[in-house]
């Protein structure tokens, strides 16, 4: 299936300066960066944006992780392109992560793992259609 799913480059990466080289991981896996723009979020789009992860004990934290300094928000472009940048992110907690994903070697833990992926078509269109709204990025 040819898809685009959301992704964002993360706080802890973009301060690193890490978006060439996360970018770099994702062209060399095939899939096509096909809109860009760093923005910072406000707490209120960063609540909005994980607000299904509203109940649960990271909650506050991710919010104030996400809104405390630029990310860099993509939409890719490939085939199968939301499961393959799940598979290219590697596991939520870069310990566990595998080699050669994108966590395992940038990422500092299971808050400050470097970048975001839609799961889902659903949440794909859902995420892509959020930041269309608040950044008019778009492919
Ligand atoms: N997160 C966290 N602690 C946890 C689980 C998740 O701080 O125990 C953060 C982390 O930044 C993660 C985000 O919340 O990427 C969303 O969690 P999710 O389970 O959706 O992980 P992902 O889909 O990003 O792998
Ligand atoms: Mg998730």
């Amino acid at each position: 299936m040819f898809e685009r799913t959301l992704s964002i480059i993360k706080p802890d990466a973009t301060k690193r300066n890490l978006t060439g080289t996360i970018n770099k991981i994702i062209e060399n896996n095939g899939l096509r960066i096909i809109a860009q723009k760093r923005l910072k979020l406000n707490e209120e789009q960063a609540k909005k944006f994980y607000e299904v992860h509203n109940e649960k004990s990271f909650y506050n934290d991710l919010i104030e992780y996400m809104s405390s300094d630029p990310i860099v928000v993509q939409v890719l472009e490939g085939d199968n392109a939301i499961t393959k940048y799940r598979e290219i992110m590697g596991s939520t907690d870069p310990q566990l992560a595998e080699e050669g994903t994108i966590r395992k070697q940038v990422a500092i833990s299971k808050q400050e793992n470097s970048v975001h992926g839609s799961d889902s078509v659903e949440n794909a269109t859902k995420e892509i259609n959020f930041f269309f709204k608040i950044a008019e990025i778009v492919g």
